[in-house]
Parts: structure tokens; C-alpha cells; sequence
């Protein structure tokens, strides 16, 4: 069982989609079923309609989950389990309060050196613990021994229970840490294998560690996948525009093309363009690099040329809301535009009422009634010598005015490679 865990907390982000998209193909691979979860545990930072949106944006991408899964609706389990670790003195209710250990990781930090919980909460008697009226959260008690895991990309990756410490599985308003949560959670679906980012590498061995002091012993393999980075080589963040995947989807970037620009990121494929059916052939998660990625909006845009040139009639129908007709056009201007909205609006000022200088103005009416009154030739070769015998005019001459009567453009491809996609229409064109 594969999952994928986003918090409905801002803009999925391509390193979430990134997630998703591993999550789907392992799952896809081995015939297991893909659930979504959303993590939505952490009210005060929950954004309401980002749920949605995830959903939308999945679904837009061609990621089916199975089944889906709200995590606040598994509390009562989270407060069940919290409750048996503290009966079991797995874990232990701690009462000093926000400001005291506010001061304390203030401290350390000054000092340069790690925050470990100090409190000696862990010590209290059961009387103490009963008597005290103070609001508490519950903690993990330090584990004994180190922990270790092995992550798919990484390899083996230990832990010492001082960078495990006590830490907090639920809150003073009751509710579960995201460690906590998800780790109930994982082990109540019966998650085989987590693919998630490289953040998260250090709270895995909480969650084991979690699982295993409810005595839970299955194994769950993990594959931590290396961070994103920006063109400056920074981690990408959110202020990086093209780091969320609405923008580039605004921005006209195909869900094709993002899917083949991650999958071939810090990876080796068999081949540079793909879909996603046929990467499930042959993904292999184990190939993946150790090292972050750059994140590069050229290759992207490239490969988004190279996806709408393949693409299928019906899907360029979708995707740029326009008739099958324009369909050879679209793929034609492939050549010098990258973007749907750029392309489409190339394609639509083809057909629309063209704007003409003064300039060109009476050279382009003359070439208007020529074209509107005149047998259309099938070859680019004919259509211009006709032009010529009647205009008794040299090549350079009709050339631009003919140009912006087609296109609506003084720039642009050559006309004679053009021609084949217009000349049906082109006294419709040049009216
Ligand atoms: N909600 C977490 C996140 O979005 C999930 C991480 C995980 O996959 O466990 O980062």
C-alpha cells in the first residue's frame, strides 16, 4: 500500500507533485492500491479550499488515488494510541509550559548547540502526574537504543536517542503532532512503502520508533527523495514562482510534460520523452541520484514543445479549448513558441481581423482582393508566381504585407511552410 500525505497547507509545490507522481508509479508497478491523505491536523496553518485543490490538481495529472483518507478524521485513534503509550509508560504527560521551553531553545541556539528536551516531566510520579492541573502535551520517552532504517536512495541511516529526544506526539489542545498522526495513520492503512522528501528523513525514525513501541513489527520501506533546487542553487521555496504547480499550469506548461521533466529529474531513463503509462515500465526508484536537482524551466519548456508535437488531436483539443482544425497549426508553431497561451494566441490571430500600418496598408488591400477573387494552389511555389503575374510585383516587395495579412504579425515562420496548414481557409483568413 502507497500513499501520498499532502497537509492542505499552501500550493502544492513540484517537489509534493514530485511525490505523488513516485508514489502512484510504485504503486502502479506493483499492483498495490494508492491512497491520498490529507493531513489535516494542524488547524491554525490548514488553508481552507487547498484540499480541493489538491484533489483537482492530481486529477489533472492523471493520478488516481483509491481511496482517500482525511486524517483529523482518525483522531479518536491518535488519542487511543497516544493514551496506550502512556499506560504502557511508553510515554509520559509533560507539563512545563510553551515560554519555558521558548527560553530554553533560545538559550541553545545562542549557545550553538542542539535543543534536547530538559524537562524531567518523564520522572513524575503517577500521584504527581494525577494531581497536577496544569494543561500538559504527552511525549515519547527517549528511546534506549539507536534506530536505523534503510532508505532506498540513501542507503542505511542511523539515529541516537538524542536526536530522537522526548518528543511531543500530542499537543495541549489534544490533538496529534504530524509525527504521531502519521505514523498511526501508516500503520492503520498498512503502508508497505513511503516515498517522500528528503525533510523528512530525520522524522522517519520517530515514526518507527513510534510504531514499535505499540508493538507494531511490519516493515515499511522508505525512499527519502533528494531536495529541489532553484536555479541559484538554493532549495527551491515557495517565493520561486515556477515552484508551484498552479503557476505553471497557469503559465500553460502541459501535465505531460511536468510528469516527463520530473521523472527524468536527477534520474536515469531509457529514453528523454515519455508519458506516464510508459515510465511505469520501466521506472526504477533506485536510480534516482543521492544529489539534489536543479530545477530547470528551460528543459522544461522544451520538453513542453516536444509533448505538444506528440500529443494526441483530442488531448490538443482539451488543452488549448480550440477546434480539431487548428490542430496541425498548433503543432506547426511548436517551432517558435513553447507555451499553450502563446500558441493559442498565435493560432487565434491567424483567424481574426488583422490591424494593418499605414505603411502596408494599400499593398495589403491589393493582395486582399487578389487572394479573395483567385483560385487557391495547392503549392506555397504556384500561389506566389500567380501573385506576382497579376501584382507585376518582385518576391520582396508582397512579402511582409502578405505576411501581416496571414499572421497578423510583421515576424514569424516561413510563410512557404505555413501556407499548407492556411491555404483551405485563406480567404477566410485574409478578410
Ligand atoms: N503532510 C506531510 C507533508 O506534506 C506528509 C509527509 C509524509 O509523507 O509523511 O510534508
Amino acid at each position: 500500500m502507497y500513499r501520498f500525505a499532502p497537509s492542505p497547507t499552501g500550493d502544492m509545490h513540484i517537489g509534493n507533485l514530485r511525490v505523488a507522481l513516485f508514489n502512484y508509479i510504485c504503486a502502479k508497478q506493483s499492483n498495490e492500491k494508492f491512497i491520498l491523505r490529507i493531513e489535516d491536523t494542524d488547524k491554525q496553518r490548514n488553508i481552507d479550499g487547498k484540499d480541493e485543490e489538491i484533489k483537482e490538481i492530481l486529477t489533472k495529472f492523471g493520478i488516481k488515488w483509491d481511496k482517500l483518507y482525511i486524517q483529523s478524521d482518525n483522531l479518536k485513534f491518535h488519542r487511543e494510541f497516544a493514551h496506550k503509550l502512556l499506560m504502557d509508560k511508553k510515554a509520559f504527560c509533560c507539563f512545563c509550559s510553551q515560554e519555558e521551553l521558548e527560553s530554553k531553545k533560545e538559550l541553545a541556539k545562542k549557545e550553538n548547540r542542539p535543543y534536547r528536551y530538559e524537562g524531567a516531566c518523564d520522572n513524575l510520579s503517577d500521584k504527581e502526574v494525577l494531581n497536577c492541573e496544569k494543561p500538559f502535551v504527552i511525549r515519547m520517552k527517549k528511546p534506549k537504543r539507536t534506530i536505523k532504517y534503510i532508505d532506498e536512495i540513501k542507503g542505511e541511516l542511523n539515529f541516537s536517542p538524542e536526536d530522537i529526544d522526548n518528543f511531543v506526539i500530542m499537543r495541549f489542545d489534544k490533538t496529534p503532532t504530524y509525527n504521531f498522526a502519521c505514523a498511526i495513520d501508516d500503520m492503520l492503512m498498512d503502508i508497505t512503502y513511503i516515498i517522500r522528501g528528503e525533510d523528512h528523513t530525520s522524522n522517519t525514525p520517530k515514526q518507527e520508533y513510534i510504531r514499535k513501541s505499540l508493538g507494531y513489527n511490519k516493515d515499511i520501506k522508505y525512499a527519502h527523495l533528494p531536495i529541489i533546487l532553484n536555479k541559484h542553487g538554493k532549495k527551491i521555496s515557495k517565493r520561486d514562482d515556477s515552484s508551484s504547480v498552479k503557476w505553471l499550469l497557469e503559465q500553460g506548461f502541459l501535465p505531460e510534460a511536468i510528469i516527463n521533466y520530473l521523472i527524468l529529474l536527477g534520474n536515469k531513463t531509457p529514453k528523454e520523452i515519455f508519458s506516464l503509462d510508459e515510465a511505469i515500465e520501466w521506472f526504477d526508484i533506485k536510480n534516482l541520484s543521492k544529489s539534489p536537482a536543479k530545477f530547470d524551466i528551460k528543459k522544461l519548456t522544451q520538453l513542453n514543445r516536444d509533448h505538444i508535437k506528440i500529443t494526441s488531436n483530442k488531448r490538443l483539443v482539451e488543452l488549448f479549448g480550440l477546434d480539431e482544425k487548428y490542430v496541425n497549426l498548433i503543432k506547426f508553431y511548436t517551432q517558435e513558441a513553447s507555451l499553450v497561451p502563446e500558441i493559442k494566441d498565435k493560432v487565434l490571430k491567424i483567424y481574426s481581423k488583422k490591424e494593418i500600418s499605414d505603411e502596408f496598408k494599400n499593398s495589403a488591400e491589393i493582395l486582399r482582393n487578389i487572394i479573395i477573387n483567385m483560385e487557391i494552389p495547392n503549392s506555397f511555389e504556384e500561389f506566389k508566381k500567380e501573385i506576382m503575374k497579376l501584382l507585376n510585383l518582385k518576391e520582396e516587395n508582397f512579402f511582409m504585407p502578405l505576411r501581416l495579412l496571414i499572421t497578423g504579425l510583421d515576424y514569424g515562420p516561413e510563410l512557404g511552410e505555413l501556407y499548407q496548414y492556411i491555404k483551405d481557409d485563406i480567404k477566410e483568413i485574409v478578410k
